[in-house]
């Protein structure tokens, strides 16, 4: 595809060399949201760190923007634009919400950060308030405005509905899915809501014991409820 944005071919990664996922294959095109499902210890962080060169590749390969990922500098895959918010949010608690929005560029970008900004009215008002005094919902926020701040090509963001309520993940996921269609961003997302990630993204894959197990348009997965069940509870392949 010519638009893809970033690719995994066959890619296995683990810990000590033992892979935890293998023959991992997806591709993320600019504007489109995919999203990783599957049960506890499937392999969803895992595939999220090898792709952001946090993990080294025991084989296959990953690339972003066509360029290699290498998990010996991984800083340079953060430079073509790959941003990864991590299920612990990353953020610093002493830091306000503006601090951590100018941080997210080494020269300021005031014009970004209304821009986001306004993606995120709620944030919007507590400028002035410290990370760790905001609610779950509002630091999941910050984490992914101050991501989109950097004007990432590719989003990853891995379980961001961890410990939020239904209705606050549903106000964050389609801010989101607006600005990867309106800015080609490339957004992976690991979710465990899987009606609520299914409703925001094009496609989506189904993890088992560290394999693909199901894969399809996220519209044809809803209504296909069985096969989705079977692969993400049994790790049954369609
Ligand atoms: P969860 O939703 O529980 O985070 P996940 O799908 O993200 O699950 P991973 O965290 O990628 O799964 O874990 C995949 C496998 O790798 C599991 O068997 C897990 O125990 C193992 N694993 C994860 N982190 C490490 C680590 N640092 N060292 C060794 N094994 C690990």
């Amino acid at each position: 595809m010519s638009d893809a944005v970033l690719v995994a071919r066959e890619l296995a990664a683990g810990y000590n060399g033992i892979p935890a996922v293998q023959g991992i294959d997806l591709t993320v095109s600019a504007g489109e949201v995919l999203t990783l499902l599957g049960p506890n210890g499937a392999g969803k962080t895992t595939t999220l760190l090898a792709l952001a060169g946090l993990l080294p590749l025991i084989s296959g390969r990953a690339s972003v923007l066509g360029a290699p990922v290498d998990h010996r500098r991984p800083y340079r895959t953060a430079r073509r634009g790959m941003r990864l918010v991590p299920d612990d949010r990353g953020l610093f608690p002493p830091l306000t919400v503006q601090e951590h929005l100018r941080l997210a560029t080494p020269k300021p970008d005031p014009a970004r950060e209304k821009a986001v900004l306004e993606r995120f009215p709620a944030l919007a008002e507590l400028r002035p308030r410290k990370a760790g005094l905001l609610s779950g919902g509002e630091q999941q926020m910050l984490a992914i405005a101050a991501a989109l701040v950097s004007r990432p090509k590719v989003l990853m963001v891995d379980e961001m509905s961890l410990g939020l309520a239904p209705m606050v993940v549903q106000s964050i996921l389609p801010a989101l899915r607006e600005l990867a269609r309106a800015e080609g961003i490339a957004v992976l997302l690991v979710e465990q809501h899987v009606d609520l990630a299914l409703a925001v993204s094009d496609r989506a894959i189904v993890l088992n014991h560290g394999r693909v197990v199901l894969s399809g348009e996220a519209g044809q997965l809803v209504t296909d409820r069985e096969k989705l069940t079977a692969a993400y509870f049994d790790g049954a392949t369609a």
